[in-house]
């Protein structure tokens, strides 16, 4: 296929195309790659405005049953709705649990839906990639409400923050000490703290796990400058409560875009995202470099044997990056 191909196909909103953009983007061949980047070029200036919601969670917290009916919802009212998930650990696995469409059974059959499973092959830093440029084809095809599904495994969470407008934490009301099993530093990057599986017999607790969190966040440091983030229970099974924190999510994207907090932050984001990649492809090089990979053992050694300082050994080695191999 043609790079003008891909991009009108993109464009009319065609979803086999479209599905044939992503896999161009998530290959690893380098002619692969290299028409993926015409193609972004291309639709980068003609993307939808839209809102880009991060979801995480537990296994078992209600994320893809949270999904499946706000998803529903939405596409009821006249949305289109992309499902993406950042999930590094399918690249062990083989197989991703996430953005799985037998979780999300009525939405993967929507017309106005269309779920991505997430990238298997790669790093994080790889799967985060594919996923960033996943969402600028969506968003040239027109889908308004991008919800992107991750699991708390090392620095994912991070990296979802990083590409979304709205970050919701999905928790279970727990036993005891609420605050448990929490990772360190999620609840301080999430926009709105969701207790799920508020319902039957678990009502209560959640309930009061909501009056908990409202008090902790209290004193926390917002994640949004300008914004109070807040704790909502609800049921993603019976559909209660999801409405009201889709409204949340409203009031959040229209705050942002009148004070310009909205379009600061994705700016910011862009900006940074150059920024990793550059980090990230100097560290290749500077890994593949031979006159580097010829010493570089040696004066680890050195350092770790106490007979060089670190930052003369790093002062070395960054010489010989920058010298010219022959
Ligand atoms: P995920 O791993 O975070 O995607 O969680 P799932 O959406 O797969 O949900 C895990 C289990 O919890 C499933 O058996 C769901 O049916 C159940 N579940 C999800 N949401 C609710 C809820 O609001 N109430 C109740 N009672 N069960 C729920």
């Amino acid at each position: 296929m043609t790079t003008d191909e891909y991009v009108q196909g993109v464009r009319s909103g065609d979803r086999t195309l479209l599905a044939r953009a992503i896999t161009l983007i998530e290959s690893n061949a380098q002619n692969h790659q290299a028409q993926a980047q015409e193609v972004l070029t291309a639709l980068l200036p003609k993307r939808q405005p839209s809102i880009r919601v991060g979801i995480t969670g537990v296994p078992g917290a209600g994320k893809s049953t949270f999904i499946e009916n706000l998803g529903g919802q939405l596409t009821a009212a006249g949305h289109k709705v992309a499902v993406l998930a950042v999930d590094p650990s399918s690249s062990v696995t083989g197989g991703s649990i996430l953005g799985d469409k037998t979780r999300m059974e009525k939405l993967a059959t929507d017309e106005n839906a269309f779920i991505r499973p997430s990238p298997t092959a790669g790093t994080l830093g790889g799967v985060a990639r594919k996923t960033r440029e996943s969402i600028v084809l969506f968003e040239a095809a027109g889908y308004d409400v991008i919800l992107v599904e991750t699991v708390g495994v090392g620095q994912s969470e991070i990296q979802v923050r990083s590409m979304v407008d709205v970050f919701l934490l999905i928790l279970l009301a727990g036993a005891g000490d609420e605050l448990q099993g929490i990772k360190k530093g999620v609840v301080e990057i999430a926009d709105a703290i969701i207790i799920n599986k508020a319902d039957g017999p678990g009502l209560q607790a959640a309930e009061m796990a909501r009056s908990e969190f409202e008090r902790v966040l209290h004193y926390l440091r917002p994640a949004t400058t300008g914004w109070t983030t807040k704790a909502y229970a609800c049921s993603a099974l019976k559909g209660e409560g999801v409405a009201g924190v889709w409204q949340m999510v409203e009031e959040f994207g229209e705050l942002g875009r009148s004070s310009g907090t909205f379009e600061d932050r994705r700016r910011e984001q862009e900006k940074m995202w150059v920024r990793a990649l550059v980090t990230e492809g100097l560290a290749d090089r500077f890994a593949e470099h031979a006159g580097v990979a010829a010493v570089r053992a040696e004066m680890e050694e050195k350092v770790a044997r106490g007979e060089l300082p670190a930052t003369v050994a790093a002062a070395r080695l960054l010489d010989l990056f920058n010298k010219p191999t022959a």
